[in-house]
């Protein structure tokens, strides 16, 4: 039996291969290589799509985050409140800044940000909400927009596993003042190397981004306003993210397909499909089941017999891991620990086959 990956991305080249293949000679022709057409012209189609004022390019979704931090304002001894149920590369950004990352707990059905929690976190130190869109679920930014408002703070989206989800009527990346994607190639639009973006309908934010991303320049030139980073998104990965998403619609649509069909496949395991919140549309950059607690190790071993992937994402919350064992902060983050301790992800990407599903579900259900 033929393995099945967490996701493939063979068959999505070959399917596209015409396509990109002549984007990537275009480039390869035209030798402007950094900061050229393709880049413009992404920024131009990603802010339309995404419905805000500005889309900047920049080298990955973990400058992405610090970019957009850093533009708001964000600095030492400031508090910036998020979730410990992510990847690293959340927390990271904070203290890049300098700031503190404060951990507040996860709702446990969505494996986002408990607003209540987060309410409850704020200090005179808070600066910045950093709410992480998980596994392509929005989170409740109705909510997390009702605190943060009326306390002047920041609300940045770790929007990284999200693009493409909407909430409430609008596009994940373009509700808080700013919005940080990772185009890393197995998100849901993938770069063939790193990639990031940031959004924001803040024109001065936007113009300190641009030039933080370019060495604290507003021009090609040597005249540096600040002292800034060498953050940028080359020509090649723009022409190859310009082809993927001219697709996005149907990767999404097609990630949603795979997810329902998993639900109905799994009703009659013992495995906790996900849930939808109902409070906008969720992509599926993962799609993460909870199991009987101590049974995990039991489904994955089934699994990989069958040569089927599977992944834990994340085995550890962020206030348990040794690079944050200075941090302080946290009381109990029960939901976080309970979660990490039992979600288990299965391979899902859009070009994933019936047939596939199928074989996923039998080991499962013959696992139970
Ligand atoms: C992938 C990811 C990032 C980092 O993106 P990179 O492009 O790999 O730097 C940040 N946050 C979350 C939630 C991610 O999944």
């Amino acid at each position: 039996m033929k393995p099945i990956p967490m996701v493939d991305l063979g068959v999505q080249y070959e399917r596209l291969r015409p396509e990109l293949d002549a984007a990537i000679a275009e480039v390869m022709a035209g030798t402007r290589y950094i900061l050229g057409p393709n880049v413009q012209a992404l920024e131009a189609e990603l802010a339309e799509f995404l419905g805000v004022g500005h889309a900047i390019s920049c080298a990955s979704g973990t400058d992405a985050l610090h970019l957009a931090l850093r533009a708001a304002g964000i600095g030492p001894g400031d508090e910036v409140i998020t979730s410990p149920f992510t990847f690293i590369a959340t927390a990271e950004a904070i203290c890049y800044c300098g700031a503190e990352p404060v951990f507040v707990d996860i709702d446990p059905q969505s494996f986002n940000l408990d607003p209540e929690g987060v309410a409850a976190a704020i200090t005179e130190r808070s600066r910045a909400i950093l709410p992480v869109h998980l596994f392509g679920q929005p989170a409740d930014m109705a909510a997390l927009s009702a605190i943060a408002e009326p306390r002047g703070l920041m609300l940045i989206e770790d929007c990284a596993q999200s693009f493409g989800a909407v909430h409430e009527g609008r596009q994940t990346g373009s509700i808080g003042q700013a919005g940080a994607f990772s185009f890393f190639p197995s998100k849901n639009l993938g770069a063939c190397g790193d990639g990031g973006l940031i959004t924001t309908s803040d024109d001065a934010m936007a113009d300190e981004i641009r030039m933080l991303r370019n060495h604290g320049r507003r021009v090609d030139g040597y005249e540096h306003e600040v002292v800034g980073y060498n953050s940028r998104l080359d020509e090649l990965q723009a022409a190859i993210l310009r082809v993927k998403l001219g697709h996005i619609d149907e990767f999404n649509r097609q990630r949603r397909r795979v997810a329902a069909a998993y639900r109905d496949r799994l009703a009659d395991t013992p495995l906790e499909t996900p849930f939808e919140d109902g409070l906008g549309r969720h992509v599926y950059h993962q799609f993460t089941t909870l199991v009987p607690r101590g049974r995990r190790e039991v489904f994955q071993a089934a699994l990989r017999e069958a040569s089927i992937a599977s992944a834990v994402y994340y085995p550890t919350p962020l206030h348990r891991q040794p690079a944050f064992s200075d941090y302080s902060r946290a009381g109990s983050l029960a939901h976080s620990e309970q979660v990490a301790e039992r979600c288990l992800s299965l391979p899902i990407f859009p070009e994933m086959t019936e047939a596939q599903i199928d074989r996923v579900a039998d080991v499962l259900e013959q696992a139970a």
